[in-house]
């Protein structure tokens, strides 16, 4: 089982030569091995996502903030009929998940109504999604903090563990953060939300994000295996993670790059 991430940057993709080495795709992370794939957030790296024929397809959204969202259409692998895609949010339901969709990627801000039979789509309740997976892996849910909110993932296959916690605003609801310790508690990989330093989110409260700082924190109160800090601000160039890597991660925590694969088993 592999883990791939082809979007690590928060906010808007930055096409720029002094991002190349992390990466200026917005969010979007795969789990895959032989029998099924599972796709969480369609920032714009989700177009480069090889979508494998004959195995099922899962895509799950945190939320549903232009970053998570904007790669949808773009990868044409959505207007395959053979593809068929299991899509699903523990963040709303069933139908308030279409109307999302069909907004975001609908005429007049889009050319075409992608979810208008361009799309062999099966769009499920997080309950019905989570019992349709259960055969490839097991999937729970918690809340995070963020505008409008936010739902974190934990997938569990063979005893390995994932959880992907973007976008989340550490230190301000005791409760959230206790469960998005308690869910990731000696797991195997942690995806973090570090967009901010902990100067720049002094002025930022509220705003739905971590710091890189809170991250290495909570790298060691989780005893996770490994942690990956992602979500890097759109302005956060190739020199400052590379000295920031050097100077305050320990060993075990990372920052994300785009199109690093990360062996699970
Ligand atoms: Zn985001
Ligand atoms: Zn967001």
């Amino acid at each position: 089982m592999d883990l791939k991430l082809h979007g690590v940057r928060g906010s808007i993709p930055v096409p720029s030569k002094d991002v190349l080495k992390y990466g200026g795709h917005t969010t979007c992370m795969e789990i895959s091995c032989e029998t099924f794939q599972l796709i969480i957030d369609l920032g714009s790296g989700f177009k480069n996502v090889k979508i494998k024929k004959n195995i099922p397809t899962f895509i799950v959204f945190s939320h549903f903030h232009h970053d998570h969202t904007q790669g949808f259409p773009f990868n044409p692998a959505v207007y395959d009929k053979d593809n068929q895609f299991h899509i699903s949010s523990a963040l709303l339901n069933r139908r308030g998940i279409l109307k999302v969709l069909k907004n975001c990627f609908s005429p007049p801000v889009f050319p075409l109504d992608i979810l208008d039979d361009n799309i062999n789509f099966n769009v499920l309740n997080f309950d019905t999604f989570k019992a349709a997976a259960i055969d490839f892996f097991k999937i729970e849910t918690f809340p995070l903090c963020h505008p409008g909110g936010a739902a974190g993932y934990k997938v569990s296959v063979c005893n390995k563990s994932v959880v992907y916690a973007l976008d989340h605003e550490f230190g301000l609801e005791k409760n959230i953060d206790d469960g998005l310790l308690q869910a990731a508690s000696n797991c195997d990989v942690v995806i973090w939300d570090g967009m901010y330093t902990k100067n720049e989110i002094k002025s930022k409260q509220g705003w739905g994000h971590s710091s890189i700082e809170q991250g290495v924190i909570f790298y060691h109160k989780s005893k996770a295996k490994k942690l990956f800090i992602s979500h890097h601000a759109p302005e956060r160039d190739d020199k400052e993670l590379d000295i920031m890597s050097d100077t305050i991660l320990p060993k075990g925590v990372f920052f994300a790059k785009e199109n690093k694969k990360i062996k699970l088993f």
